[in-house]
């Protein structure tokens, strides 16, 4: 682990770094000259699951219609500033939780961007025969549904058994799910303190019965005002435990899957749809909370709802903190997302950046050769499976920064967690 706690501490500190805001209040940024992705943030979930620490509040509809509301007409201010998008991806919070709002929405998107790939988030109580019906009609070719796991003890104790069902309940309405839209992607979480080798395997074995088209498997990831809820609920994370059932789901998955990222596995031998964050190098974040990656500068959304529906009353964009970036730090998250889609060509880097990867990358790069992470053949810097561990590492560690930043602004705009 010796290396992987360098990888991780490495990530940490850029992560710090990369999540330093200017002060002020940013202007928004630029259209570039090419369609690029649209993340819309809906952040109201019924109940709070405990190790979450992503930007969410309680559902209450009234709230949640005044902010699709103010939803739709960023999303317009984009379009006037003259923007364009080719990919939508609608995140959470549950996306779902209102649908006839989020189908208008959908059906505004649509007009204005055609976009082809819209990719929407929910949880298992929306994986009715109508609602996916509804999404497809609506131009979804992605549904991601959080599972998390199929062990009943670990969905009691994460407080999402009796939300969203057990583990016989999740997997049949994941099976009856597939065939609505082009990919059923089933998001799990592997690693909590008390999920035992046993637990991961019934997992395993649940999931080949369901047989979504894709699965994503992420290590659990707690900001550091989660970590000590956590602990207090199911003890310390173990990150020789996370090695351990990394190797065992990729080796499981393995038969009936491919990798087409570090975490993500979809069907072999069918076109899927991917996460936003691999195959975009550019998007915008809509919505109260939402981060966008434009123009060199990453860019974040005010994280309280009530300023949020008001900056955008007024006509003004809701942004609250934005932080550009020089070419190296950008090159080095061209090189971090780029790999966690497995390989990165050195050909279209060097056009974005105008200098090869060995120029702007050199350390990194030698880092990686020399601990067995990355092979190079023609000029394709690829991951090996080594690599692939390395780089859940680095992702875990990175999102963990975008959550402690969120924790901060939530903290700021005066949100508990809860
Ligand atoms: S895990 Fe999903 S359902 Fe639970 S609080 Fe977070 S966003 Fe909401």
């Amino acid at each position: 682990m010796i290396v992987e706690n360098l990888i991780a501490r490495m990530v940490r500190k850029a992560s710090s770094r990369y999540f330093a805001f200017e002060d002020g209040r940013p202007q928004p940024p630029c259209a570039p000259a090419e369609p690029i992705h649209l993340y819309i943030h809906i952040p109201f979930c019924a109940e709070l699951c405990p190790y979450c620490s992503f930007h969410r509040v309680p559902y209450r509809e009234e709230r949640a219609r005044e902010y699709f509301r103010a939803l739709k007409r960023e999303i317009d201010m984009y379009r006037d500033r003259g923007f364009s998008f080719s990919g939508v991806y609608v995140g959470g919070g549950t996306p779902t939780i209102l649908l006839d709002e989020l189908l208008d929405l959908l059906a505004r998107v649509q007009r204005d961007f055609s976009p082809s790939e819209v990719s929407v988030e929910t949880n298992p109580d929306r994986l009715d025969a109508r609602t996916l019906e509804l999404l497809a009609d609506a131009g979804v070719k992605r549904v991601s549904v959080g599972i998390q796991t199929f062990s009943d003890p670990l969905l009691k104790s994460i407080g999402r058994y009796d939300k969203y069902g057990s583990s016989e309940v999740l997997k049949e309405r994941l099976a009856k799910a597939k065939g609505f839209v082009q990919t059923l992607n089933a998001d799990m979480i592997y690693n909590f303190p008390t999920q035992s080798r046993a637990m991961l395997e019934q997992d395993l074995e649940a999931l080949k019965e369901a047989s979504p088209d894709q699965i994503t498997f992420y290590p659990l990831m707690i900001s550091d005002a989660t970590r000590k809820k956590m602990t207090d609920l199911m003890g310390r994370v173990n990150y020789r435990k996370e090695r351990l059932f990394y190797s065992l789901i990729t080796s499981h998955l393995a038969q009936d899957y491919r990798a087409s990222s570090a975490w993500c596995f979809s069907k072999k031998d069918t076109s899927m749809i991917d996460e936003y964050v691999v195959v975009s190098q550019e998007y915008v974040g809509a919505g109260s909370g939402a981060f966008g990656l434009v123009g060199g500068g990453i860019y974040a959304n005010t994280f309280s709802l009530p300023a949020y529906c008001e900056r955008i009353f007024r006509g003004e964009f809701p942004l609250s903190a934005r932080r550009l970036f020089s070419v190296r730090e950008l090159s080095r998250y061209a090189f971090l997302m780029g790999l966690f889609g497995l390989s990165m060509d050195s050909a279209p880097f060097r056009k974005r950046f105008g200098s090869p990867p060995w120029w702007l990358l050199g350390p990194e790069l030698l880092f990686f050769l020399l601990t067995g992470g990355i092979r190079i053949e023609q000029g394709r810097i690829m991951l090996t499976p080594r690599g692939r561990y390395y780089w859940v590492v680095m992702m875990r560690e990175f999102f963990t920064g975008v959550d402690n930043f969120r924790d901060l602004s939530r903290e700021a705009a005066g949100i508990t967690a809860r």
